[in-house]
């Protein structure tokens, strides 16, 4: 009996550090319950998009509505003198800096609408880790703007002799040998070579531009990434000017001009090369049905009124470069029977 109730006793003993441990884990797991509920509804669940790296411009505070350029190309110089006219508009309250691109420009005056100074302009010098990204060009405004409002920027600057986004030929090596020709190559950050911008992706613009080139022949055709407008000759320049009345982003602005040929393979694609007859043969019927088929694939109606293949010389160093409405391609992709090489044509034109 004795023994017995030791027994007992000794059983009662063990029995207190169980519950014990029961208890704590029902509370700790409670506790991380709701722990767990308050992450869960107080966590920030909007996808992060990273900010753009390759952009010194303060993207996330103002984006660029409109551009206009006004540019005169020195095919001496091998360079552009101009203008750029930035509409910009805030994204958030109190915004009185804006930061563009630009890449080894020279910048000579930088005004609002009526003609004003801004209360501060700094160029900032190449960072020697990333000289690739360009010289900031911090803006000052004024007085500094609510979301939504809009202001305008005017500078007036000069590219670099040979900018970084511009190939030039010489006449002597052109196939007519009449006219130089010049092409551009924006993507993936080189715009800023041309005018000080938000060369980033992520802002999309509308753009015109006035484009003066010397009268060097009676014809010096001008292309761009956009409508032309309008064309005016005068006896020492022929101006052109172009419309884009839909938002592309900078690495889809683009311009050429030399001694070129163009034929109009459908109601909306035009072949554009120094010597047409080396590859109309290759897009006779075909170059219309590539954008209806394409059409038909994505569901959507092409957006421009027209659709433009510049077929430019073989030291274009891709296969094709999506400009909207004005592919860039290499000769190359002509040769052979079975056109195989027109694939590049469609992922182009589907980029636009
Ligand atoms: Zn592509």
């Amino acid at each position: 009996m004795e023994e017995k109730d030791k027994l007992l006793d000794s059983q009662e003993e063990n029995s207190k550090p169980k519950i014990i441990f029961i208890i704590s884990t029902i509370v700790l797991v409670f506790a991380g319950i709701i722990y767990a509920g308050i992450l869960l509804f107080t966590a920030d669940h909007s996808i992060k998009i990273p900010t753009d790296v390759s952009t010194y411009s303060n993207i996330e505070q103002i984006n660029t509505k409109l551009i206009n350029f006004d540019w005169e190309i020195d095919f001496e110089k091998q360079m552009i003198k101009g203008r750029v006219d930035l509409t910009v508009v805030a994204m958030q309250d109190g915004i009185n800096q804006v930061c563009l691109d630009t890449y080894n420009l020279t910048i000579k005056k930088v005004y609002d609408a009526n003609g004003n100074n801004f209360s501060k302009v700094e160029l900032r010098e190449l960072a020697a880790s990333a000289p690739f990204l360009g010289q900031p060009l911090w803006i000052t405004l004024n007085s500094p703007l609510k979301a939504t409002n809009e202001t305008i920027i005017k500078i007036e600057y000069e590219t670099a002799q040979k900018p970084m986004a511009l190939s030039w030929i010489k006449k002597e090596n052109t196939l007519a040998k009449t006219l130089p020709m010049v092409f551009s190559q924006c993507e993936p950050i080189y715009c800023r070579s041309l005018a000080p911008l938000q060369d980033s992706p992520s802002i999309k613009s509308k753009y015109t531009a006035t484009v003066r080139v010397p009268r060097l022949a009676d014809n010096f055709p001008v292309f761009m990434s956009a409508i032309t407008t309008n064309v005016q000759a005068s006896p020492q320049y022929l101006t052109y000017k172009f419309e884009s009345p839909i938002p592309i982003p900078s690495y889809g602005i683009a311009i050429t001009a030399g001694a070129y040929q163009t034929e109009k393979i459908s109601s909306r694609v035009t072949l554009i090369a120094e010597n047409i007859s080396l590859y109309k043969d290759h897009l006779a019927g075909v170059g219309e049905n590539l954008l209806v088929n394409l059409e038909k694939y994505m569901n959507i109606p092409y957006p421009w009124s027209l659709y433009q293949i510049v077929v430019l010389p073989a030291s274009f160093p891709y296969g094709g470069m999506e400009n909207p409405l004005l592919t860039f391609v290499h000769p190359l992709i002509f040769e052979g029977k079975d056109k195989s090489g027109l694939n590049v044509v469609v992922h182009e034109m589907a980029h636009s």
